[in-house]
């Protein structure tokens, strides 16, 4: 059978956001990749799509997420924890015998996997940074992209001696991810230098919260090269307090992520908004933090910006705003226009349905917090045939 060339899609009346400011009007699709930014004169006819001065933007980054853990409520016993081991102790007598938890540990793994995906489309976000193994349900028919190389441990506290098997695994031009100061004790202020010790310090190393870095371990840090990714809602959640995240953010070290509603926010959008109430961090390096500088420290070279020959991955979200970047901190998840990854509409506004027609996806009529968009069909199928939901989002 003949492969069917997509017909390609062109934005007009676009605000194309680069790195640092708006950098065109228009924005061209052929296939899975962005063929041109305001050069839209290429001969082939194409499916237009009036964007009324909406903002377009590389699609978002989570850096840190559990996909399988956001079907469960936000969890937690005690107002404030000293340290994410006294958290995961009170986790532990509760698996069998809280009903919450033993009825979301009861769905099948695809399942919750998919409401973890629809979280982060719903949200704008293409690419998945998922700490735990990449199961064999996360493969290439998974809604989501999901950053694929990189070596993991849980936490010093979890895996022990053994994270530096596990670091020495790793390629150098791999991410090497690890839970790191999580907590606001003495413990956890001491797990860099822990780290450091242990030769697990390196310029691929990420270190996903930081709470209790003091500003030694930041500079420690720093000088070795590793990144930050900081989840300020679950911080604030567990510990009643954040990362000092200035200096990671000043050395373009700082990616965000939403860790999983256990005790994260809803999505990244809305860590976009605790972030900001929680550092003095502005704008432009909020979204840094969850495109370019994100993909800079996954070791994803085409991942974070718009220019030709990158995948097409996209979020739409129309706006007031004269800066993109105001406009994408205010943004909620119903002002998402469109998610696209590789040319592929996944939830949309109806009045770009010819995005679906050009991709030959069936749309399901769906609802996002009140907000009309259709869904990518075989989404919807999946969803339906679950057992779970999504708050907030209806399938007709
Ligand atoms: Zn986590």
């Amino acid at each position: 059978m003949p492969f069917l060339r997509r017909r390609p899609i062109t934005f007009v009346n676009a605000r194309v956001v680069g790195q640092d400011a708006v950098i065109g009007r228009s924005l061209r699709i052929d296939g899975p990749r962005i063929a041109s930014i305001d050069n839209i004169d290429s001969g082939v006819a194409s499916a237009v799509i009036d964007l009324e001065n909406a903002f377009v933007y590389p699609g978002l980054i989570n850096a840190h997420d559990h996909l399988e853990l956001n079907h469960f409520p936000r969890l937690k016993w005690r107002t404030r924890y000293e340290n994410a081991r006294e958290w995961i102790a009170d986790f532990q007598p509760r698996f069998a015998t809280d009903p919450v938890i033993a009825s979301a540990l009861s769905h099948r793994l695809s399942d919750r996997l998919l409401i973890g995906a629809l979280k982060n489309l719903l949200s704008g976000v293409t690419t998945v940074c998922h700490h735990n193994p990449i199961y064999r349900e996360l493969g290439r028919r998974f809604p989501v992209r999901i950053v694929e190389r990189f070596g993991f441990s849980h936490s010093l506290e979890i895996d022990g001696p053994k994270i530096r098997d596990s670091f020495l695994r790793t390629r150098s031009t791999q991410p090497w991810i690890i839970h790191a100061a999580e907590g606001i004790d003495e413990e956890a202020a001491g797990e860099v230098e822990r780290l450091q010790r242990l030769g697990c310090l390196g310029p691929n190393t990420l270190l996903v919260h930081g709470v209790g870095l003091t500003e030694t371990d930041r500079k420690r840090a720093l000088s070795r090269g590793a990144g930050l990714v900081w989840c300020p809602g679950s911080n604030r959640f567990l510990f009643e307090r954040t990362a000092e995240v200035a200096e990671f953010s000043g050395h373009r070290r700082l990616a965000l992520g939403t860790d999983s509603r256990l005790s994260g926010e809803r999505d990244l959008l809305q860590e976009i908004k605790v972030a900001r109430e929680l550092s003095a961090l502005p704008a432009p390096a909020l979204f840094r933090a969850v495109t370019c500088d994100a993909a800079a420290l996954l070791r994803l070279p085409a991942g974070g910006r718009l220019q030709p020959r990158a995948p097409a991955d996209l979020v739409v979200v129309p706006s007031e705003h004269d800066c993109p970047f105001e406009a994408l901190a205010a943004a909620n998840r119903s002002d998402v226009a469109l998610t696209m990854i590789g040319g592929e509409p996944r939830v949309a506004d109806p009045a770009m349905s010819a995005l679906f027609e050009t991709s030959g996806i069936r749309p399901a009529r769906a609802s996002v917090d009140g907000r009309p968009r259709l869904l990518d069909g075989r989404i919807a199928t999946r969803l339906a045939r679950s057992g779970l939901q999504e708050p907030g989002l209806v399938v007709q």
